[in-house]
């Protein structure tokens, strides 16, 4: 019994007799809270400087931290070597202190307690990311695989280095037994990554794809990012989302590639009056040379970071073309049938003055299936025959353009117009103007373009007039 109690007791004695009766009561009291409460010294349990409960012995802790360690040990197979905390008992003269049993102990230090083993820590960014490891060795199997990875599906491509591009570490110590991972899950982490949050402010003249190709995303990952956005529809100033996720490590390969490349030759154009305008003649053949050329390629992650040639040997050069290239010209003033010879007559010149620039059939910039024929825009075209207008309209690259039936399985067409004078449908004879001249649709300069067509094949016109 404590001073307390002592004093207590002895005041009641003094009061006599007559305050026996209240003195029992309290006695009655005080025995029934020494009985829940211990009155004798208790002991704090205290974890890092902050108190958890109260036992009644010293020993009882060392024993519960000493079992407590038997079981992390079993538990994780690891020889552990002390607790993360500071685990410490202090004296405590509080009265009415509840005590803990051996079991509630066991419990608390079982949730509180961090034990400490020798292993080794893999730290990267100077620390950013830290990973608990067993061994040293389960650490290095985790950097070795990040390159093995890196480095497979390389092809023919010889490896000249591999490295990180962030700093990585990998440190033997004390670590703490519930943060072990293996090998494996470290690696899943690293490569699932964090998400990096970067946004774009679109430019003029930038598109989505350009701007997904800039970040090393596809259109559709970049569209999931942006669900929001319409592609066709970018505005300038608009805000796109670029984040994505990127591993915690990025593996650095420098590698070297060797490859066959093209080299393409070049033409050489030599005028000549001896060919209508637009006319030309291969007088050289040219052919492409080939090239191995061998590349030193940075990649992080997969992504270029540098590319530069280190060697190229030609295989085979490259031969230049010579065409020649026609600057003459034929004039015909007339639109009748008679005034130009080796033509059958069939049809009539569509303009009055006729004089054609670039002849049909084959050319430099491919087959020509008409004739084109020089004319101010706004300059008259008549029917070169009598006939049912069966287009007159818009026709892709024709521009503006007529197509007049003539029976028979004949038809002319008139491309680049700048107007029209018939319609659908219109009968038209000989001679009669159905539209006017000009540079609509796919035309370099104002002029007529002119096609015979027979049983749907494109003929060279002037074997017609
Ligand atoms: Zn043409």
């Amino acid at each position: 019994m404590n001073n307390l109690t002592a004093r207590f007791i002895e005041f009641i004695e003094k009061q006599g007799a007559k305050k026996y009766l209240l003195g029992s009561i309290a006695v009655a009291i005080l025995i029934t809270f020494a009985c829940t409460f211990s009155l004798s010294t208790s002991y704090a349990v205290v974890i890092d400087g902050k108190t958890m409960g109260q036992i009644s012995s010293a020993t009882a802790l060392n024993q519960a931290m000493a079992a407590a360690k038997e079981k992390a040990q079993q538990e994780s197979g690891m020889e552990i070597t002390s607790s993360y905390n500071t685990v410490e008992t202090k004296i405590n003269h509080s009265l009415f202190a509840s005590k803990m049993d051996n079991q509630e102990l066991a419990v608390l230090l079982d949730e509180k307690v961090e034990w400490l083993a020798p292993g080794a820590t893999l730290s990267v960014n100077n620390g950013e990311y830290q990973f608990a490891v067993a061994t040293e060795e389960e650490g290095q199997k985790v950097l070795d695989q990040l390159k093995k990875d890196a480095t497979a599906n390389l092809g023919d491509a010889v490896v000249k280095s591999v490295d990180f591009q962030e700093e990585v570490s990998l440190e033997a110590g004390n670590v703490k037994v519930s943060e072990i991972q293996s090998s494996s899950k470290i690696l899943d982490e690293i490569k699932a990554g964090k998400e990096e949050v970067k946004t774009h402010v679109v430019e003029e003249g930038e598109s989505f794809w350009m701007i997904a190709n800039n970040n090393d995303l596809s259109v559709d990952e970049l569209q999931k990012l942006n669900s929001d956005i319409v592609p066709e529809k970018l505005q300038i100033g608009q805000e796109i989302s670029l984040t994505k996720l990127e591993p915690l490590v990025s593996v650095v390969v420098t590698k070297e590639v060797t490859v066959e490349e093209t080299i393409a030759h070049s033409t050489e154009y030599k005028d000549t009056s001896k060919l209508l305008k637009g006319e030309s003649k291969v007088v050289t053949k040219g052919s492409d040379g080939k090239k191995k050329v061998t590349y030193e390629v940075k990649e992080a992650n997969g992504s270029t970071l540098e590319k530069e040639v280190v060697k190229e040997v030609v295989v085979a050069e490259p031969v230049t073309e010579v065409v020649n290239k026609g600057t003459g010209s034929i004039q015909i003033s007339s639109r009748s049938a008679s005034s130009y010879s080796g033509g059958n007559g069939t049809l009539s010149w569509p303009l009055s003055n006729n004089k054609i620039t670039s002849p049909y059939g084959t050319r430099s910039r491919g087959f020509h299936s008409g004739i084109d024929l020089v004319a101010k825009t706004g300059t008259p075209v008549y029917a070169s025959a009598g006939g049912k207008v069966v287009l007159s309209s818009w026709y892709y690259g024709y521009g503006n353009c007529i197509v007049v039936d003539h029976g028979n399985g004949l038809k002319t067409r008139y491309a680049h117009l700048s107007g029209f004078n018939v319609k659908v449908g219109d009968k038209v004879s000989r001679g009669q103007q159905i539209g006017r001249s000009g540079n609509t649709g796919n035309s370099t300069g104002p002029h007529l373009h002119f096609e015979v067509i027979v049983n749907g094949s494109t003929k060279n016109p002037v074997n017609y007039f």
